[in-house]
């Protein structure tokens, strides 16, 4: 009887440790999305495109580079691949030399060319516009998704890039690494009608601040609250 009731002493001493936690989550994430939107208000998708076929392209090229590097080798591409039934007849070879420069550029073009026929056979070459029909054409995951659809269309969903899972796990937001967990996270704790500018504003502090190797974290504006999970830790290590 008396274990018993330890029992649940313990359980009932976790549980509010957790919402304590959650708590000291919810309000350090009201503090970021109101500190971000006023460093970034105008906030966007930095890739350049005319088209929705021309973001989906776009967007997949800039896996594992960098958005600059993906506005660079668009314009020619664009001008010589103009609808989605010219990349499903590609010469791969061809459509290779224009993406090279991004990096995994046979994969890439594989995808491209594989994505672009299931848009011509379902939906006639145009882009479907919900997650679930996006994210079963061929390279195209969560990440593609959801920066297509947030940015042609203001559907809400988070954007989960390299700059998002870094920032979300030093600033506290989730304690995950899997994209999908952290998407989950930050889905609970920020307001849905802010989904899509916070994900841009993550990115541009990403880029900007919250770097991957050195975080500017002197002269960030999140410096009084940001709990900087990690990184002081890296910094140790260096030192040592
Ligand atoms: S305080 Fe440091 S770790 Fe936190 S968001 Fe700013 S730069 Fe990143």
């Amino acid at each position: 009887m008396a274990r018993k009731k330890s029992g649940t002493s313990s359980r009932t001493i976790k549980a509010t440790k957790n919402s304590r936690s959650e708590a000291r989550r919810r309000e350090l994430a009201e503090k970021v999305v109101a500190t971000l939107r006023q460093l970034y208000p105008d906030a966007k998708c930095s890739l350049n495109y005319r088209t929705p076929l021309e973001l989906l392209v776009a967007t997949m090229l800039s896996a594992q580079c960098t958005d600059e590097r993906v506005n660079q080798v668009t314009p020619a591409l664009f001008a010589r691949f103009r609808t989605a039934e010219d990349y499903a007849q590609a010469d791969q070879k061809e459509l290779e030399k224009y993406i090279r420069p991004t990096g995994f550029y046979r994969a890439k073009a594989k995808n491209l060319m594989a994505c672009c026929r299931a848009l011509v056979e379902k939906y006639g070459g145009q882009l479907p516009q919900t997650l679930e029909e996006l994210t079963k054409l061929p390279g195209v995951g969560r990440k593609t998704a959801n920066v297509v659809l947030g940015t042609l269309w203001g559907v809400p969903g988070i954007v989960v890039d390299t700059h998002v899972r870094r920032l979300a796990r030093r600033m506290g937001l989730t304690h995950h690494t899997d994209p999908l967990k952290i998407e989950q996270d930050l889905m609970q704790l920020i307001p849905r009608d802010e989904w899509v500018a916070f994900g841009h504003r993550m990115i541009y502090h990403g880029r900007q601040v919250c770097l991957a190797r050195k975080p500017k974290c002197d002269i960030c504006a999140l410096h009084a609250f940001c709990p900087k999970v990690g990184v002081a830790n890296k910094k140790t290590k260096r030192l040592r």
